[in-house]
């Protein structure tokens, strides 16, 4: 099991659409144990296929801090959405960017799980709101297509192209500049 490189805004695949998973089979096993481990690795709590270069509809969740385990779902749709809700979001694939998106606060979704059985599941608060950042990605729209806020948009991603380059050289890390994004936020706030 090892960690996969993550794919930075910029890259097509994370415009693409991404493809169905026809069947649940030992490829797409592998796939989610690589995206748990990457997921983890960089302090995510949400992973879509697409960011680790794999255009297939696969996405994988982590809120173990809200006493939800990890978890994957193949080929989630939404099929009830209700209620709405601002709240300031990031991405792994965006590093250091986090502004507010609206979204609906409750969903309802229907996916396949692990042993390729079809699930029914509702959701509603961070997990609601993360299963809909994911499902994005799988459609090839990533949260910034969303933000409100055009000024603030446009300070935040003048400064993304050369913090991924920084990634890319290796002088740092997409966890390291998360952290210290959350860390000035905190200091302004
Ligand atoms: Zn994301």
């Amino acid at each position: 099991m090892a960690a996969m490189p993550l794919t930075y805004y910029g890259n097509s695949v994370l415009r693409e659409v991404a493809q169905p998973v026809r069947k649940v089979n030992a490829e797409i096993k592998q796939l989610v144990e690589h995206m748990f481990e990457t997921m983890n690795l960089e302090r995510g709590i949400g992973l879509a296929a697409p960011q680790v270069g794999v255009s297939k509809r696969v996405i994988v969740l982590d809120l173990s801090h809200e006493g939800i385990p990890p978890f994957a779902l193949i080929n989630p749709e939404i099929v009830r959405a209700t209620g709405k809700d601002t709240d300031s979001e990031g991405c792994l694939s965006i590093p250091g960017v986090f502004l507010p998106v609206t979204r609906p606060s409750k969903i309802k979704i229907k996916a396949r799980n692990l042993a390729d059985r079809q699930i029914v599941l509702e959701a509603d608060g961070l997990l609601a709101r993360a299963i809909q950042h994911e499902i994005d990605h799988l459609d090839g729209k990533l949260f910034t297509d969303m933000v409100e806020d055009e000024l603030a948009l446009q300070r935040e991603m003048a400064m993304l192209g050369e913090r991924i380059q920084r990634i890319e050289r290796g002088e740092t890390t997409q966890a390291e500049i998360q952290e210290q994004a959350l860390q000035q936020e905190t200091v302004i706030s």
